[in-house]
């Protein structure tokens, strides 16, 4: 913001013409007076970097609802179709995309299935399901990039996926095969984590808005985990850490698809919960199936959760006590588990240090199962929110 030391007048102006978008991308419509007390902008500033802004088309203005004494203010609002992304959520069994605009909107959505096959044919399948989507892009709109969350541990700089075990990835340039297929329209195609997005999700717009230091745990096959830490995103020195789902609990336990013995994931994974269930052989059934048959009073199904939920809190005892968070933020089937078995969890959370325990809230995903997808849209947006008016200069350019 404006207190950039050295910075020159066209850097103060960019810096906080990214602050006012990001607030109104995050947080909504509101007035200009309100942003001026939230930034701490003078209030011309405010009014000149609003006017920019709308000149851009990617802000309105509109008279307020608020009615008192004098003139109702001018409500500040994102315009959803003036700047689109591309959001994927690239699971084992399947890919989620989403047409996202400005503020969060939601143009379009679509899944696809991921049949039995070869690499070539899950980048076809996801591929086809985001040209479904960008078929919906609003008329006038610009689309400034694309976000793709992914089971494995990927390195960042250029989408080279290095190892996604679950489903049999290694060293696959997941970012290269989609820069060719789909693109990112004027923007880059960003190839993430997924449980580093389920994190950036939660903290923007989920469960943890208030929480500076929050865990993300995401189940599906595998089981993920992504960290803020003081509101800063926590991923290691190569960007492939926050792999909590291999931390080894049992070593004379059940092999991980990751080739070790005895991860948390053997345990709490969806497999992990099948089989505690005597269900690992059962075709096409899903957590649904089994909280419904637990609920009904199947014996197994109930012991199932009950056995698992402590083996899902002796894991959380292990990080609760290693990163001190305020939230815990179950997402997938391991909300869940929690949901079936509160009490195992929490007397297992019993034996964590006390000073730890008692600060940390343990809470359900409020995004449920599209945690990743918009953690996915928001990183596709940060080079229009870092930069507005040159990311909308290159997306004419091109
Ligand atoms: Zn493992």
């Amino acid at each position: 913001m404006t207190s950039l030391a050295g910075a020159t007048q066209d850097e103060v102006r960019r810096a906080n013409l990214s602050t006012v978008l990001r607030l109104l991308h995050q947080d909504g419509p509101q007035t200009r007076s309100h942003i001026t007390a939230v930034t701490g902008l003078n209030r011309s500033t405010v009014g000149d970097l609003v006017s920019a802004l709308a000149v851009l088309g990617l802000v309105r203005e509109r008279s307020g609802d608020i009615r008192g004494v004098g003139r109702p203010s001018l409500v500040v609002e994102p315009v959803p179709g003036s700047a689109v992304v591309l959001a994927l959520d690239l699971r084992v069994e399947r890919t989620v995309a989403a047409l996202v605009g400005l503020g969060g909107q939601v143009f379009a959505r679509a899944e696809r299935q991921h049949h039995d096959g070869d690499q070539s044919t899950l980048i076809a399948e996801v591929t086809q399901v985001s040209h479904e989507v960008l078929a919906e892009i609003p008329p006038g709109a610009s689309w400034v990039g694309t976000g793709v969350g992914v089971p494995g541990v990927v390195r960042t700089r250029d989408g080279l996926v290095r190892f996604a075990p679950n489903l049999g990835w290694t060293d696959v340039p997941l970012g290269d095969l989609l820069r060719a297929s789909v693109g990112g329209g004027s923007g880059d195609v960003l190839i993430r984590n997924d449980a580093d997005l389920g994190v950036l999700a939660e903290h923007m717009r989920g469960s943890a808005r208030d929480s500076s230091t929050v865990l993300y745990l995401g189940g599906d096959v595998g089981v993920g985990g992504g960290l803020f830490v003081d509101g800063r995103p926590l991923v290691g020195a190569g960007g492939y850490g926050g792999e909590v789902g291999h931390m080894r609990v049992r070593p004379d336990g059940h092999t991980c698809r990751c080739g070790a013995r005895g991860c948390w994931e053997t345990e709490i994974g969806l497999a992990g919960l099948l089989r505690a269930a005597g269900r690992e052989h059962v075709r096409d059934i899903s957590v649904t199936d089994l909280v419904t048959a637990a609920r009904e009073g199947d014996a197994a199904a109930r012991a199932a959760f009950e056995s698992v939920g402590d083996w899902l809190g002796i894991g959380l005892v292990n990080l609760v006590n290693l990163l001190n968070p305020q939230s815990i933020v179950l997402g997938g089937h391991l909300s869940a588990i929690y949901a079936m078995a509160p009490d195992r969890v929490a007397s297992q959370l019993q034996t964590a240090l006390p000073a730890a325990r008692e600060l940390v809230e343990v809470c359900s995903s409020h995004l449920g199962g599209d945690a990743t997808l918009v953690g996915a849209a928001e990183v596709a947006f940060t080079t229009v929110l870092d930069d507005p008016v040159g990311a909308l200069n290159s997306s004419v350019a091109s």
